[in-house]
């Protein structure tokens, strides 16, 4: 189902709310930049609305100065990223309250052709599903004003001061609110200005709309469509939604052989190793760091060497493998992903590689800018058959593994 109804004489915004601190968390990792599924918890619920709504306006709102921040996690996810392109999404910095990040999102909407609708969505909510989105915008077509609620399962009551139960609630009647919450953009947009100049906090856009404009109608909402703001509702063993938060893990194999020749520098890992030989190559011919760089972008699935510096290419004659390799990782790096561990083989008839090995590993760790703990190289002879046990040629084999 995709909701174009509407789309072609109704103008639909949706802002989603996501400048607070997460402090509940922690306040170590902002709970809408959690990785989930193909990106993080933030391109999440907006995947949720890009399958949802046919055309929309999107504004989120993000913390002061936090808009590269915000960028990378919602472009994390490239199916995301590619929608977002034919589409309208700006960032909004948010206030000191959610209240006046709903505020500086409105007033942003407000500035050219305003909506005739606006959905506000937390950004921690990315469970949400179609059907409670559809049946928000419903019924805030129909009614000004709509949000999703779910009888809580348990019992509420009234407290007084002392601890006391004052009032017993009828479970029936009560509804745990959730998000989105649909309105009429100006009946919003008017009523926030409002509660804007009273001094006082409103628990949320419902209030506001309740207490300057009038009824919100409650549509059924969906008992999964929870709200992250603890550690435990992210990482839960019970909780079936626990398997879309596991870590994504990709390996890489890279390969390369190179001719040994006289009068060529024999470079392994960015280190000259003493040598009557030398690899034969276009660029320096390090064999170990073309056979790194091919592994990590193999992982990645960004591409390999060859297409990042076509050997036909002038360009890349005796180009510096160490800044191939180290504008790959970067490529790599922008793209999430971490270094869990690197392990090579080399195989080399001569000279014999141990007493280089520590350095070998110390470059490729400062190249890569991870502890070399993740790093090990170790050489094997072949026996003097074929062509690296005769002497004429340097193979490698490269193996890492990548998280995010
Ligand atoms: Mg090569």
């Amino acid at each position: 189902m995709n909701y174009d109804g509407f789309s072609s004489k109704t103008k639909i915004a949706v802002i989603i709310v996501a400048a607070g601190s997460s402090s509940r968390m922690g306040g170590k990792t902002k709970k809408e930049y959690l990785p989930l599924k193909n990106g993080t918890v933030l391109s999440e619920c907006v995947k949720k609305f890009l399958d949802s709504i046919k055309d929309f306006q999107l504004v989120i709102t993000i913390p002061k100065n936090g808009k590269s921040d915000a960028e990378k996690a919602l472009f994390s996810d490239s199916c995301v990223s590619s929608e977002l392109k034919q589409k309208n999404v700006s960032f909004v910095e948010g206030g000191s309250t959610r209240q006046e990040s709903v505020l500086n999102a409105l007033k942003f909407l407000s500035q050219n052709e305003p909506p005739k609708i606006v959905l506000i969505h937390d950004g921690a909510r990315p469970f949400v599903n179609e059907e409670t989105i559809l049946k928000t915008l419903d019924a805030a077509l129909e009614f000004g004003a709509a949000a999703p609620g779910i009888v809580p399962t348990d019992t509420q009551k009234i407290i007084d001061e002392n601890g006391f139960i004052k009032t017993h609630l009828e479970r029936s009647k009560m509804i745990a609110i959730q998000t989105p919450q649909g309105f009429d953009f100006e009946k919003l947009f008017d009523s926030h200005k409002k509660a804007a100049l009273e001094n006082r906090d409103f628990t949320d856009d419902t209030e506001i709309f309740a207490l300057f404009e009038g009824k919100v109608k409650i549509v059924q909402g969906s008992p999964e469509n929870k709200k992250i703001t603890y550690p435990k509702d992210y990482s839960n063993d019970s909780d079936s939604e626990k398997k879309d938060f596991k870590m994504e893990i990709r390996c890489g194999l890279g390969y390369d052989l190179h001719r040994l020749t006289e009068g060529r520098k024999f470079l392994l890992g960015g280190i000259e190793i003493p040598f009557e030989k030398g690899e034969d190559a276009h660029s320096d011919g390090d064999v170990l760091l073309h056979a790194i760089t091919d592994s990590l972008l193999g992982a990645s699935g960004l591409g390999d060497i060859g297409s990042y510096f076509p050997p036909e290419d002038d360009k890349w004659k005796n180009a510096d493998s160490k800044m191939l390799l180290k504008t790959c990782w970067n490529d790599v790096k922008n793209a999430g992903w971490n270094l869990s561990n690197l392990d090579c083989v080399i195989k080399l008839e001569k000279p014999k590689f141990i007493p280089f090995r520590k350095n070998v590993i110390e470059s490729i760790a400062k190249i890569l800018e991870v502890p070399k703990e993740k790093i090990f190289v170790k050489a094997k002879t072949s026996e003097k058959l074929e062509s690296v046990g005769e002497g004429k040629a340097v193979e490698v084999f490269a193996n890492c593994i990548l998280y995010r």
